[in-house]
């Protein structure tokens, strides 16, 4: 039975909640493969996984069973007190053996959010053990989203969000987002403009002042500011600098990990470094909330050290270790070993990029960018004219233009859901997307498109 909208006490994050007086939202009762399907019984291809999340689609009969096996052996423990579950001992053995991180610990969590929340704890935790308290500050770029909590908020770089909630918090510093060509200068090419920012995250790190940074935070790629996959010397020049100055480097896969980039995780794609790397919504496919922080040798080390000079490392929650998600984590590391995950990714992801750069010449279409199984158009922002120039995005996210406002409505007429962030559309498929479905979806693409000329024709 349908409720009146207008009455719902339910809030909506990231809407309008005025709109939803008089509209009702997209409500979603069903899941089936790489589609879902609304309550009126019509279905959308999920191109972006529903924030990136389900890798695995909407029906996975195996993580289903992995869930109710678990849920009749023990259906919940929390990880503290020096207890655990069976799960979550072979859970933390599979990740570290898979993770690009030397003498790697975990902790779980349940949430993207609160990993990197975490992470931050245990930076200020090695740093107080290590004698250097006043190593606190952290780094991220603008336009960056790394959760929602309070101190993720802050770390996050939307200048809306910081006007919003009354942030950054102290401690919290931003440099320029490597959307290349976006956010160039005139004039400048690919090494010019990553030399200004290794040279901006130097003068941050010095103005900062000695030994007050303790870490910075990162996506492989930003899909919150609209996948700008970053020149290759971004990294390699920006882990120098990092290194130099002390500063840990937290590596945010909670997007780019598990498959999206064509290996288990972005770090072992793109040859980084990380210090810590923080990963969730593929851990799961989402069937449940599980999120982790993986550390390294050496930032384990000065927790085991504080933690026996306090007595107990002072941070725990009810749900980290949670047997249910642990067991279906686990059941997702089958999946990718026995299907052989990511070599299907692999085998289909040139079909998803040729359909992409296909859009190039598409008169709402700017510019199109690729990186593994994903890729992003650039919409003309407030232009429909063929041949118009792409808009300058700038350090961060721009605001949605025409284009992408009307593409958000005529996607939901032609039943394929793309993820609009200022004047990108971020395309991310499950993973397990077909062939023929990846056909489909550019059907239902470009049916959205063609409706959005049309719109914006008709003003
Ligand atoms: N980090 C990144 C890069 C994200 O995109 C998100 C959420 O979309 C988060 C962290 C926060 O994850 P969660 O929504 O699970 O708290």
């Amino acid at each position: 039975m349908i409720s009146n909208f207008s009455q719902s006490p339910l809030v909506i994050g990231f809407s309008n909640l005025r709109r939803l007086r008089s509209e009702r939202p997209l409500v979603i009762t069903k899941g089936r493969g790489v589609f879902v399907i609304d309550e009126n019984g019509r279905d959308y291809i999920e191109a972006s996984s529903s924030f990136y999340c389900a890798a695995l689609g909407y029906s996975d009969e195996r993580l289903m069973h992995a869930a109710m096996r678990q849920m009749h052996e023990l259906p919940i423990y929390p990880t503290g007190l020096h207890r655990t579950v069976d799960v979550a001992l072979e859970l933390a053995d599979k990740i570290t053996s898979l993770v690009p991180i030397e003498d790697a610990h975990v902790l779980f969590s349940s949430t993207g959010s609160e990993a990197n929340d975490v992470a931050i704890k245990l930076m200020r935790y090695r740093n107080v053990a290590r004698g250097e308290p006043r190593r606190r500050k952290v780094i991220s770029r603008w336009g960056s989203y790394h959760g929602g909590t309070i101190a993720t908020a802050a770390l996050g770089g939307g200048r809306s969000v910081h006007d919003a909630f009354a942030l950054p918090m102290d401690d919290y510093l931003f440099v320029s987002q490597p959307s290349w060509p976006a956010g160039r200068r005139e004039q400048e090419n690919a090494a010019d403009f990553v030399g200004r920012l290794i040279e901006e995250l130097e003068d941050t790190i010095v103005a900062a002042g000695p030994g007050s940074v303790a870490g910075f935070v990162a996506e492989p790629i930003s899909f919150s500011c609209g996948f700008f996959p970053p020149p290759a010397d971004y990294f390699p020049r920006v882990e120098e600098v990092l290194d130099r100055h002390g500063v840990l480097f937290v590596d945010d896969e909670v997007i780019c990990g598990y498959g999206r980039t064509g290996a288990l995780f972005a770090a072992e794609s793109m040859s980084l470094n990380p210090d810590i790397i923080t990963i969730a919504k593929g851990m799961t496919g989402a069937y449940f909330p599980v999120s982790a922080t993986v550390v390294n040798g050496e930032v384990y080390d000065w927790l085991e050290e504080a933690s026996d000079r306090d007595g107990s490392l002072a941070h725990a929650a009810t749900y980290s270790g949670h047997p249910v998600g642990m067991a279906v984590a686990l059941e997702v590391l089958r999946i990718f070993e026995e299907d052989r995950l990511l070599d299907r990714v692999r085998a289909r992801t040139p079909l998803l990029h040729r359909r992409l750069l296909e859009l190039s010449d598409h008169p709402l279409v700017a510019d199109v960018r690729l990186f593994g199984f994903a890729g992003a158009l650039q919409l003309t922002g407030a232009r429909v004219k063929p041949g118009a120039t792409q808009p300058p995005v700038g350090a961060g996210v721009t605001a949605m233009g025409e284009v992408g406002k009307a593409l958000s409505r005529t996607m939901i007429d032609h039943g394929v859901l793309v993820r609009v962030t200022g004047d990108s559309a971020v395309i991310a498929p499950p993973l397990i997307i077909t062939d023929a479905e990846i056909e489909e979806l550019f059907v239902r693409l470009r049916r959205a498109l063609a409706d959005a000329i049309a719109e914006l024709s008709a003003h």
